[in-house]
């Protein structure tokens, strides 16, 4: 009897902690660093996150990622001017063509 009152109020307590899977948090993951979740599931997968040592540092990943995307993506926006600069430097000083 004792040990069915225990399961129980574990049970209990894992219930009420309105916390999605990790499947879920992993499966929106992308959608919530693009911003493109209602603010209902970003909720959701913020509380995940705070609490689940499996999914923080994948989420910690894809956000550098995406970081990193953007930077070279501006990195490359600038890269035809820089080449541009780096010609007309080449050219005063004689060289390339
Ligand atoms: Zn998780």
């Amino acid at each position: 009897m004792d040990d069915m009152d225990d399961m129980n109020d574990r049970y209990d307590m894992n219930d009420r902690t309105p916390m999605i899977d990790c499947q879920a948090v992993m499966r929106r993951l992308w959608d919530y660093l693009d911003g493109e979740l209602s603010t209902e599931s970003v909720v959701a997968i913020e509380a995940h996150l705070e609490m689940c040592g499996r999914c923080y540092p994948q989420y910690e990943f894809e956000r550098d990622f995406l970081d990193q995307v953007g930077r070279l993506r501006r990195e490359h926006s600038d890269l035809g001017r820089l080449r541009t600069r780096l010609l007309e430097t080449l050219r005063s000083h004689g060289f390339a063509a």
